[in-house]
């Protein structure tokens, strides 16, 4: 699963700190209690505090004030998928997953991003990129794709193979 860390600030007892809160390549629910496990500051908080600062940060999302930040990093190569031999059966799902747009894309403003959510790449009515031409299931934006899309390898991921991939798919998976 892909991670991408969006800092805010938070008041908690009278005092802002920073707290991160990641983003899944999913649309699955997040865990917030398993995914700050290793938060000392979350821990410390009790469940009515935590409560609280996850509402307040549900808020900010909603009403677009949260900032997103986050340099790419480097030397971590794009995913190995033959896409284009599984097509028919994926129906590019990758491409209606929820991901944060790193900072530099946001800047590059290339992809685009949900106005409600910044910088939280947008998504159509019928759940899709609006890059993505629905016929052909290709990406508009392909050589300037965010660093999700570059990625992201579906494999494992139950969103898009609930049954896993089947037996006839599996060489478009190398590794
Ligand atoms: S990453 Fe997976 S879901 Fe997305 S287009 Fe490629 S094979 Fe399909
Ligand atoms: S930018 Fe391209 S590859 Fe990424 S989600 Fe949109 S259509 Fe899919």
């Amino acid at each position: 699963m892909v991670f991408f860390w969006l800092l805010i600030f938070a008041k908690i007892r009278g005092n802002f700190f920073p707290l991160f809160i990641f983003t899944a390549m999913s649309e699955r629910e997040i865990n917030w209690d398993e995914e700050f496990a290793d938060d000392p500051e979350y821990q410390a908080m009790t469940p009515e505090q935590r409560d609280k600062l996850l509402a307040f940060m549900e808020r900010m999302l909603d009403k677009g004030l949260a900032a997103i930040y986050g340099d790419e990093e480097e030397g971590i190569p794009d995913a190995n998928v033959n896409c284009s031999q599984c097509l028919s059966s994926c129906k590019a799902k990758c491409c209606t997953l929820i991901f944060a747009l790193t900072k530099q894309e946001a800047e590059k403003g290339i992809a685009e991003y949900n106005q409600q959510r910044p910088y939280f790449i947008a998504r159509d009515k019928d759940g899709y990129c609006p890059h993505l031409d629905r016929k052909t299931f290709s990406c508009a934006i392909w050589y300037d794709r965010p660093l999700r899309c570059r990625r992201y390898d579906c494999c494992t991921d139950e969103n898009v193979w609930p049954d896993g991939i089947p037996d006839e798919l599996k060489s478009a998976f190398p590794g």
